[in-house]
């Protein structure tokens, strides 16, 4: 399989990953997260985190990019992108990685930082034994 490369239409989803950022409801912890999916057929679906006064009902960005793909018909993406203004960029959180698996576990999550700098990962690989469920109806 040939490696993942960084192409135009990431430029673009960065850019609404950035966006989708502006746009976090972070006023508890005040750390924005931007994400964007990218689809085979090119559509790019972006999310945010969405904290709560009730911090445990708080959504990250990859979460709710992923509820806004499948409310679009989007299931299988190929690429995540996420942003943070971290120098460092920053993995999912576990909840995440779980709920990237359930539709792509192959795709490819570019994490970029505020310098720029990205890091790239599967979804796969950052969820080893990750959970599946293989009951009734599956
Ligand atoms: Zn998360």
């Amino acid at each position: 399989m040939p490696e993942p490369q960084w192409t135009e239409i990431h430029e673009k989803a960065l850019a609404m990953a950035w966006r989708a950022r502006s746009h976090a409801w972070a006023p508890y912890s005040g750390f924005k997260v931007g994400c964007a999916l990218m689809f085979p057929g090119g559509e790019i679906v972006p999310g945010c985190n969405v904290e709560n006064a009730s911090y445990g009902l708080t959504q990250c960005a990859e979460r709710c990019a992923v509820c806004a793909a499948v409310a679009r018909g989007l299931l299988g993406f190929t690429d995540a992108i996420v942003v943070t203004d971290l120098k460092k960029p920053a993995p999912p959180c576990g909840a995440c990685r779980q709920v990237l698996f359930e539709f792509s576990p192959g795709a490819t999550v570019w994490l970029v930082g505020s310098g720029g700098g990205k890091s790239r990962h599967i979804v796969g690989e950052l969820l080893p034994e990750a959970f599946r469920f293989d009951g009734p109806g599956r």
